[in-house]
């Protein structure tokens, strides 16, 4: 499985930038019908509004106090909440906005920070350091024996829905217990949940990466877009294995092999490992095509081989174990473009994942065979494109492909359109175009767009998809959906890059392994692989669904779970850098409650106020709407800068400050904004304006807030266009 990420994480960012262009002083809406019954879930995001719900929705506060506001005793004082309220109200926000969070926690914890076990016997060990705990989830397993280990695939998770967080990474602390023994990292496949987390790992810890070659050009383009610098001194060695010879090269204490295996990338594996224990095998993601469009048939007889020489351990992946059957094969669809592009009256559009080369090659020839010249777009694509051609991995005729600038000025009937947005992702190509926003090709009646790929399951995405394909049945446009084809009458439109029951059970029946331990799979789905693999005479005993983090021991007659490391996920941004879980709970907070500043100006010496209160709000209620409050809320502090301001140290007199108003805007308003007065102490030589948030502009001049916030917005959009050159997640 591999996440979609031009899927979800545009869809935030729209959302973000919205938020960005909003001028002083606006918010959400009013606060009588803003969060109607006290739901918490995101509105506006099908994605952020769907899993909301389940995981925002255990707040105990509901909407019933929300006219408390005007509950006031005659003589003006407040009367329905009370202290002691307020503050609990807003612990339950804090404490709801960590339990988001820390849905994604690092193994930062002390105890957890060194495994639970020694362990020097000559027991082979392996560690599921991600993947162990759903697909498409940074798919990682570490194998280790006495002095050597080695890494099999090094993924990362682009499910993380945080606001600002682009993808997780596996926790490796405990890779600094063993790093001088890691020797390699293995990959099984080009997918950015087996890859994306090499350029993050591999320069703290350096081994060379060995893939098949298709495999080895994608590690070499990730490191190419990635984002942030590389440590000085930092050399990517990669090793191009050929996964036909069955070569075999030693590492430490192992030899390792490739065998070629169908999935929805060209150069997929499954890793052969050879050790002092016994042999393993790690399938990679695949299924069993009979008929692969580019020939490179799954290698079952290397498999039979393999398993009757003897395997002591299979490591399966279970991404769709529960799907009945087998997966069609690839070639099932290549008549479907055919039929389409047949009775096409104008332009084709293709929606498909960005690193599916063997379904573009598909529609590269069924464009050939219609006379239609190809433009592509989609910044992912043509990179993997790129990439696939200079490898040989692509057969197009000279002359194929045309420019996407020139695409508006091609016939009609001449021209297919290869592009990304198939799961509806907001920016991306086939987005634009629908929506008249691309600067060469705007969507017309008469054209025809095929969508072909399924929604990532449990993703959001098929909202997505439902948005975007109303708007283009709006405008006239023909569009082929792949679920709908039947009721379309053309061929299937997409097949599946994952095996179904029946080539699961196969692969172990192939294999004829001694322990079988499911892998890159939900719990759940791996316990039915167990199932599975018990139905094919595997003893239940010798068979066993582990964490991520849990060490599994094997001896040629024994597998049992011996222990724990450190495991969790780090969550990494858009610019590819770390967000600490401290950072990332207050983003969910200021999504959830909104953030207040109030400003105040103080005389030094008299301890008078020598402006109104500045209040500012963002995300909490709409001011202009609710000016009682605000003035309610201006005169509160008035009498708090009165009162206290020359009776306490200015810390104190701010965490005073902080609790009176989260006293006061939760009597009012039912909710706990993120609350931050800025106190500017004006005169008398003391202590100056603070806190220093102003930075120096060139001149020497120091930068206005509005400068500030400009340049972050420039910042966010850089980071915005980065991110478009990432690939997407396929099934
Ligand atoms: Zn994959």
């Amino acid at each position: 499985m591999e996440p979609n990420n031009e899927s979800n994480e545009p869809a935030r960012q729209a959302q973000g930038e919205q938020k960005a262009n909003n001028n002083e002083q606006t918010s959400s809406a009013p606060v009588q019908n803003d969060r109607p019954n006290g739901g918490r879930g995101r509105g506006g995001a099908p994605r952020g509004g769907q899993r909301g719900g389940s995981q925002r929705g255990g707040s105990s506060r509901g909407g019933q106090g929300r006219q408390s506001g005007e509950r006031k005793t005659e003589n003006g004082e407040r009367s329905g909440v009370s202290r002691g309220q307020a503050i609990r109200a807003q612990k339950r926000s804090q404490m709801d906005a960590q339990r988001i969070a820390n849905q994604f926690m690092p193994a930062s914890t002390d105890e957890k920070r060194r495994p639970n076990f020694i362990d020097d016997s000559p027991r082979l060990k392996i560690i599921g350091l991600g993947g162990m705990d759903g697909g498409g989830s940074k798919n990682m397993m570490l194998v280790e024996y006495m002095n050597d280990a080695v890494i099999i695939d090094c993924g990362n998770d682009l499910s993380v829905d945080l606001p600002g967080i682009n993808y997780g990474i596996a926790d490796t602390a405990y890779l600094d217990q063993i790093k001088n023994k890691l020797r390699a990292y293995i990959i099984t496949h080009g997918h950015l949940d087996h890859i994306g987390g090499l350029p993050h790992i591999v320069p703290k810890y350096p081994a060379p990466i060995y893939g098949s070659k298709f495999t080895i050009g994608r590690v070499e383009e990730i490191f190419e877009n990635f984002g942030l610098p590389m440590p000085d001194g930092f050399e990517l060695r990669t090793v191009t294995m050929n996964e036909d010879t069955h070569e075999r090269l030693k590492v430490g204490e192992f030899f390792v092999e490739l065998v070629r295996i169908t999935h929805s990338i060209p150069g997929s594996t499954c890793v052969v490992l050879d050790t002092p224990v016994g042999r393993i095998i790690n399938t990679g993601d695949f299924r069993f095509d009979p008929n692969p469009l580019d020939h490179e048939r799954s290698d079952i007889e290397r498999l039979k081989e393999l398993g009757n020489e003897g395997v002591l351990a299979l490591l399966s992946e279970s991404t769709t174990v529960e799907r009945m059957g087998r997966t069609p094969s690839e070639s099932t669809i290549e008549q479907s473009f055919i039929d389409i592009m047949q009775q096409a009256p104008g332009r084709i559009f293709v929606g498909l994942f960005s690193t599916n080369m063997n379904r573009v090659q598909m529609i590269i020839n069924a464009a050939i065979h219609h006379n239609r010249k190809i433009a592509m777009d989609g910044r992912s694509m043509v990179s993997t494109l790129e990439m696939a051609v200079r490898h040989g991995f692509m057969k197009v005729p000279k002359g194929t492909f045309v420019p996407i600038a020139s695409a508006a000025t091609m016939p009609d009937d001449q021209l297919v359109v290869v592009c990304t947005g198939s799961q509806g992702e907001p920016s991306s190509a086939l987005q634009r175009m629908a929506n008249g926003e691309h600067r060469h090709v705007k969507m017309k009646e008469q054209d025809t767009v095929i969508l072909s790929s399924t929604p990532i399951p449990e993703s959001g995405n098929d909202a997505l998809v439902g948005v975007m394909v109303d708007g283009l049945v709006k405008k006239g446009v023909h569009v082929f959906e792949a679920r709908n084809h039947d009721l379309d009458g053309v061929g299937p439109l997409h097949v599946s890059g994952h095996a179904s029951r029946d080539e699961y059970a196969e692969m172990i029946e192939y294999t004829k392994p001694k322990f079988f331990i499911p892998i890159y799979g939900a719990y759940r789905v791996k316990q039915r692989h167990i199932d599975l693999a018990v139905e094919t005479g595997i003893p239940r005993a010798n068979t066993v669904n582990a964490l991520n983090g849990e060490v599994i021991a094997l001896t040629p007659d024994k597998m049992e779970v011996i222990g724990e490391v450190p495991s969790g996920t780090i969550l990494v941004d858009q610019t590819g850098a770390i967000v600490s879980n401290v950072v990332v709970k207050d983003r969910v907070l200021l999504a959830e409650e909104g953030l207040v500043a109030v400003i105040l100006t103080i005389d030094k010496k008299s301890g008078n106020l020598m402006t109104s209160p500045d209040i500012v709000s963002r995300g909490f209620i709409y001011m202009r709407d609710n000016e009682e409050i605000m003035n309610g809320l201006r005169n509160e502090l008035r009498r708090a800068v009165q009162q206290r301001f020359k009776r306490v140290d200015l810390d104190r007199f701010k965490t005073e400050l902080k609790d009176h108003m989260n006293h006061f805007l939760f009597e009012h308003t039912q909710r706990s904004p993120i609350i931050i007065p800025v106190v500017n102490v004006i005169g008398g030589g003391g202590p100056k304006g603070e806190p220093k948030t102003a930075t120096v502009a060139a001149g020497g001049r120091t930068k206005t807030a509005e400068e500030v916030a400009a340049e972050q917005q420039k910042r966010f959009q850089q980071m915005r266009a980065r991110l478009l050159t990432q690939d997407s997640r396929i099934d």
